[in-house]
């Protein structure tokens, strides 16, 4: 029942008290609030000073606990604003458009009009949203809902451009408050739950007690007291700022309503008493007329007529005083007070009264278009002209209730069907986000196991390739070493020429291949004279230079077809392919003379001469038939006297 008080009630109080917060939010505790006066001092303007005072407001570290203090708040903001610097005039100019305003609602829709038409061609979403929110705050005051929420749903899509999650928990909670006020629970419970979810994601206390709040409120008028009661026990616990008495008259106020929904009168009047002793301490007269409007309610409920009439009388008083002073209007729910007056009049039997009561009562929620509010109108109303002995308009204002119960009854199946599928929707895709995570997990642990396989592939190659060059580099070697083996098995240790196995082989060859291609083929065998002489007389030194320079004579003098070797300790054999034996004998005798000729540098005393046997293979006979012949013809040269060239 209470809800019906406290709709208009909490819409001026958030309306207040969120605007403050919304446009500004917040705030220190008193100590921090600096008065007016002070910062008119600082006539030139304070960047800094400013920016820190709107930071404070964004990050809801300011609470204000009185009217004075949203003054004082603003009057700073002025005093600091830098004037020439055109982006914080306009910022102040946010938030003045709602605190220079609260109690101007007609003047507040010109002055953000002013902005929204000078800001409509720019990109500055943020601002713009801002004062389409104030603005649709200010027709909100004036009970024009629809300007309201195109207004709303327009500062919804500006913030949502923004990206700016603040200003977007900011326009999400403002459009659901006004859902939540035109009875669209579901609704405005969805776009709650996601203005919660950005305040926490901003870690911003203030907008996540009040989401939580307002969560518990949509509950609470939904039926679900439950989670009304939940919701409210989070936000006191958690959220509640100890200075914010505003917020706790809130709270309070809102548990009230759910233990006298429930039925629980005693709980209700207990919390009504607290919150009614908050609005006394912190100076808000109105708030205190309004919970006397929530008590008469609980007495009613409880039978206390005629305690129930005597608040009438007191709150009566009070309305008139206020309407002198032009205030309060918002908050006191007129309607609601008639019909808990008539319910009073009809309890202490005064009927007459009651029923008139009753009509003012209909005069007023009539034109408020709530079908809550009407039902439980028509419901005491019926009861009254029942008791009344008015049965034919009782009746009539019974089928009246039963329309309205259908029809709210219709509509709460809805907004439960409705929430239940946002619900779903949401558990849906947590659901999906969930597998998507744990997909993109698994991924990525394949990516790893893939990268620690990659890993291990390159150092394997790696490892290979160094295994391979050792292998090449140690074939290598090998091949190398094999041909120096060869190589000095094939080669004379001491001259440096082919050795007797190597020249005999070679001498083989060449017969094969003069033999295959039909060409003629020589040997020379060439002995030195008198080495025994020479060892003897100049040592086996001397004796090994002699056989070390005319080896490289002889080499020096060859073909490259050509091949010397040596066969014995003082004798070679030069085995020329391709030549007969003219030219063969011409290439002895100029060995003969180059040696005769030769100096050995470290003996250059030694005079050296040889003997030459030359003779031209048979292509019929083999090597060492040819090499016999040469070595007569050599024996003949030795006999002629040696330094002798003999051909045979
Ligand atoms: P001839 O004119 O008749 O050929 O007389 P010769 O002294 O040269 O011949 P002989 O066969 O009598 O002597 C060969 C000498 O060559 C014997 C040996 O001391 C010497 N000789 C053999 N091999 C080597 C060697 O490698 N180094 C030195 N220094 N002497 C060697
Ligand atoms: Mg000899
Ligand atoms: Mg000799």
């Amino acid at each position: 029942m209470s809800d019906l008080n406290h709709t208009q009630f909490t819409r001026f109080q958030l309306t207040a008290r969120n605007t403050w917060r919304l446009a500004g939010n917040c705030c220190v505790g008193l100590a921090l609030l600096v008065l007016g006066s002070y910062s008119s001092l600082l006539w030139a303007g304070n960047s800094a000073k400013f920016d820190e005072l709107i930071l404070q407001l964004e990050q809801g570290e300011v609470i204000f606990t009185s009217r004075n203090e949203v003054d004082d708040f603003t009057a700073q903001l002025k005093s600091a604003v830098p004037t020439e610097d055109p982006g914080r005039v306009l910022r102040l100019n946010r938030e003045l458009c709602i605190s220079d305003f609260l109690d101007k609602p007609e003047q507040g829709i010109v002055f953000a009009s002013k902005f929204i038409s000078e800001l409509e061609q720019s990109r500055d979403v943020v601002n713009l949203s801002h004062f389409y929110l104030c603005r649709a705050q200010h027709y909100g005051s004036q009970n024009r809902s629809k300007e309201q929420e195109q207004d709303l749903t327009t500062a919804l899509d500006l913030a949502n451009q923004s990206e700016d999650d603040l200003t977007t928990a900011l326009m999400l909670s403002s459009k659901a408050e006004m859902y939540s006020a035109h009875g669209q629970h579901a609704d405005s419970l969805v776009l709650l739950f996601k203005a919660h979810d950005l305040y926490k994601k901003l870690g911003h206390r203030y907008g996540i007690g009040y989401s939580v709040e307002n969560i518990a409120t949509a509950f609470r008028r939904m039926g679900e007291y439950e989670k009304a009661i939940e919701y409210l026990d989070l936000s006191e616990k958690e959220f509640a700022a100890p200075g914010d008495k505003y917020r706790l008259g809130f709270l309070l106020q809102q548990k009230a309503f759910v233990y006298g929904e429930l039925g629980k009168p005693a709980i209700a009047k207990q919390l009504f008493s607290r919150v009614r002793q908050i609005y006394q301490q912190i100076g808000e007269p109105t708030f205190v007329t309004a919970t006397d409007i929530d008590m008469m309610w609980i007495a009613n409920m409880e039978q206390r007529y005629s305690e129930s009439l005597e608040l009438a009388d007191k709150i009566t008083a009070q309305l008139a005083s206020y309407q002198e002073k032009g205030q309060g209007q918002q908050v006191v729910n007129q309607g609601l007070f008639y019909l808990y007056r008539a319910e009073a009049l009809a309890g202490t039997g005064k009927m007459p009264e009651s029923l008139q009561q009753f009509e003012q009562a209909n005069e007023v929620i009539g034109s408020l278009n709530n079908p809550r509010y009407m039902l439980w109108l028509t419901r005491a109303w019926s009861k009254t002209l029942a008791d009344a002995g008015m049965h034919a308009q009782a009746y009539q204002r019974l089928l009246q209730a039963n329309t309205l119960q259908e029809e709210l009854t219709s509509q709460a199946k809805q907004q439960r069907e409705s929430l239940l599928r946002y619900q779903f929707d949401t558990a849906l895709q947590d659901e999906k986000n969930n597998q998507l995570k744990a997909e993109n997990k698994l991924s990525a642990q394949q990516v790893l196991v893939l990268e620690s396989a990659q890993r291990w592939q390159y150092i394997a190659i790696g490892l290979f390739i160094i295994l391979a060059l050792i292998a090449l580099f140690y074939a290598i070697s090998q091949i190398q070493r094999n041909r120096q083996l060869h190589r000095l098995a094939m080669t004379d240790e001491l001259t440096q020429v082919a050795n007797r196995r190597s020249i005999l082989w070679f001498a083989e060859e060449t017969r094969l291949k003069a033999i295959a291609q039909q060409q003629q083929w020589c040997l020379l065998l060439i002995d030195i004279d008198y080495f025994k002489q020479c060892n003897d007389s100049f040592g086996h030194d001397a004796g090994d230079q002699v056989l070390i320079h005319i080896a490289a004579a002889m080499k020096s003098l060859l073909r490259t077809s050509d091949r010397v070797g040596r066969t014995g300790g003082e004798e070679f054999l030069l085995v020329v392919p391709d030549l007969g034996l003219t030219e063969a004998t011409a290439i002895a005798e100029r060995l003969r003379q180059v040696v005769m000729q030769l100096k050995i540098p470290d003996y250059p005393q030694i005079k050296i001469t040889v003997s030459v046997g030359v003779t031209q293979a048979g292509s019929q006979e083999d090597v060492r038939e040819a090499m016999s012949r040469a070595d007569a013809a050599l024996y003949q040269a030795k006999s002629l006297g040696r330094n002798k060239v003999v051909a045979a």
